[in-house]
């Protein structure tokens, strides 16, 4: 029985190994949210940036990954003040290798002119890094296993603010429990991994395309990140 035991374990850990999932072995319960792979990254914040960039290169057996063109790392700023997070790439940015660089990605340009903000002044990443086939929704799945990479990834830039667009984005990092709805437009108190940054969510450019009366709820968060940035005073 205990052999039994000891032989399933360690087909467990071959297979976790095999995809590459080192941070999905732990004593602990598997509780989303808590990991993160910064402990294995070290450098200036360009070579952990890098570094970060090839561990993403690294996984395997992952669905988004053999069915993208490219990995969509970030856009922006790596000393911005402000970190916005998408879901996940479009086809646009899977041609380019750049987050938001399609419809959603111009109306995001101009929600950050009119807080006079720009990709200059911000850094911009998703929660999966490979367009996911058919623009669906990334499954819990492949959440699960790209969220140590993205709260990696907070930790390294570690913003002053936090911007989640969408629903995917906040329930990634802020839990399931929330809806972006009722969440929106407020700030959230919570730490990603070793950052502390405030965190506001609101509604993703793609669902305000669609439903363009939101805008004005939009309008009402991003003014919040603008009184923010007053107060904390960054320019
Ligand atoms: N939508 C996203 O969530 N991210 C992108 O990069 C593009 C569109």
């Amino acid at each position: 029985m205990k052999r039994n035991l000891n032989q399933k374990l360690i087909s467990l850990v071959d297979y976790y190994s095999s995809i590459n999932a080192d941070f999905l072995i732990s004593n602990n319960p598997l509780i989303r949210k808590s990991y993160s792979v910064s402990e294995t990254i070290s450098g200036t914040k360009s070579e952990k940036l890098e570094k970060l960039k090839k561990k993403i290169q690294l996984i395997k057996n992952c669905e988004l990954k053999k069915n993208a063109k490219n990995l969509v790392f970030s856009d922006g700023n790596i000393n911005a003040k402000i970190m916005i997070i998408g879901e996940g790439p479009g086809a646009n940015e899977d041609s380019e290798g750049k987050p938001f660089v399609g419809r959603a990605g111009k109306l995001l340009d101009k929600m950050l002119t009119a807080i006079q903000l720009d990709r200059k002044k911000v850094y911009i990443s998703n929660v999966v890094n490979y367009r996911p086939p058919n623009n669906r929704k990334p499954t819990e799945l492949e959440i699960e296993r790209y969220l140590p990479y993205l709260i990696s990834h907070i930790e390294i830039i570690n913003p002053k603010i936090l911007l989640l667009l969408g629903s995917t984005a906040l329930n990634s990092l802020v839990g399931n429990d929330v809806v972006i709805s009722k969440a929106r437009g407020k700030w959230i108190n919570k730490n990603i991994g070793a950052s502390k940054p405030w965190i506001i969510a609101s509604f993703h450019p793609a669902f305000l395309m669609r439903q363009p009366e939101q805008k004005k709820l939009a309008w009402i968060d991003l003014k919040m990140i603008r009184e923010k940035l007053r107060v904390l005073k960054i320019h």
